[in-house]
Order: structure tokens, then sequence, then C-alpha cells
């Protein structure tokens, strides 16, 4: 499923540019500087699939992936970068609260977490926003090789504990790195189970 070559399908700045629905999706989001292009380019095997940010919170589009007609993958716009207008914080809630609620193909949201910092409030807004829109969320955890293995489960509690109440979160936590490239091989395999569900 991931060794097939992955292609650049499209880049949609709104709503009214997004291609059509084809087989299932599955969307990456992450505040910027979380390590999203570096999981993008780890998962699917290519160096420069994602654009690595030079400048954060450049990438103000969502980018569509496909290895094959039946996965799409969707490197979402990063969020919470602190010197963004509000009227492109606006756009972006507007974009994604729209995205969210109209890709009925969407089938589950990883929500990329640095495992350094855990949730923080910028991080409980787009989680928000799944849960109004209904859509399967799981979070990941960015860089685990930034903290001791033997912290790591303290991270994982603490992310558990904060979605534990949120209705569209799904209650597995995925530590992975792109640097090691530690638990992207189960990261792969809840990609496949969410196909053959
Ligand atoms: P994005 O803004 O979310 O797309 O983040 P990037 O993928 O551009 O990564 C942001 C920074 O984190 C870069 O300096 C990366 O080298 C670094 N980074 C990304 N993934 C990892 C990882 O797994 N481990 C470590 N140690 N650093 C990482």
């Amino acid at each position: 499923l991931f060794a097939a070559p992955w292609d650049f399908i499209s880049a949609a700045p709104t709503i009214e540019t997004l291609p059509p629905m084809q087989g299932m999706e599955i969307a990456l989001a992450g505040r910027s500087n979380v390590g999203k292009s570096s999981l993008v380019n780890a998962l699917t095997g290519r160096k420069a699939l994602a654009r690595t940010s030079v400048t954060p919170g450049r990438t103000q589009e969502l980018i569509f992936f496909r290895a094959s007609p039946e996965l799409t993958l969707v490197d979402m716009p990063g969020y919470g970068f602190a010197k963004a207008p509000k009227e492109k914080v606006e756009a972006w809630t507007h974009t994604i609260r729209a995205y969210l609620r109209g890709r009925v193909n969407l089938a589950r949201v990883f929500v990329l977490i640095d495992s350094r910092h855990g949730i923080k409030p910028v991080d409980e807004e787009i989680l928000d926003l799944l849960d109004k829109a209904a859509v399967s969320y799981a979070i990941v955890l960015t860089k685990a090789d930034q903290v001791k293995p033997t912290a790591l489960p303290h991270v994982i509690a603490g992310v558990e504990e904060k979605i534990r109440k949120r209705p569209a979160a799904f209650p597995v936590v995925y530590p992975t790195s792109s640097n090691t490239g530690a638990g992207l091989a189960e990261l792969r395999g809840a990609v496949a189970r969410l196909m053959s569900e």
C-alpha cells in the first residue's frame, strides 16, 4: 500500500479547489514545526513529497497525495503560528471546517503532537473542530526520539487523559520518530486496517 510510488495530486488553497473524492482519505494535521512534513516524507518513503516548511506557516493549502486509487493522503495546513494575522487564522478555520464537514471519504485525521510538548490549547482547538464535525481522529506523537524512552509512557498517558472524554477521539496514541523510523510501521498498519474495515 505504502510501497507504491506516491504522486502529488493537487494543492487546494480553498474549499472550492479540492480535488474530487476518490477512495479513502487520511489527513495529517498539526501545528507548524510539529514535524508534519517530515512524517509525510517518512511515511511515503519520498524525500521531498511534502515541502519541509522553511517559513513556519507558509503552507496554507491542503495538499493531496495518492499512491493508489484506494488511498489519498492529505497534508493539512499547519496551525498555531504566533504571528499569523487574525484574518488568516479565520480563513484557515473556515476552510478546515468546510473540508471536515464535507469530505465523506475522510476516514481519519491524525493529529500530530510534539512528544516534548504534549497537547497545547492551540491543539485543543482543532480537536474541538474535529469533535464538532464528528470526524474520527487519533493522536500521533512526533519526535519521540527527543524524549527519554522511560518518559514516553508518561507523555502517552498525559495525551490519553486529555482525549479520554472527547467523542471523536480514537483511544490509541501512536508515538513516532521520522528521524529513527520508530512507530512508522504501526502507523502504516493502522491506515491499512482502516482500509480493510
Ligand atoms: P512541519 O512544519 O510540521 O512540516 O515540520 P517539519 O517536518 O518541517 O519539521 C520541523 C523541525 O523538526 C525540523 O527541524 C525537523 O528536522 C524536525 N523534526 C521533524 N521530525 C523529527 C523527528 O522525528 N525527530 C527530531 N529529532 N526532529 C524532527
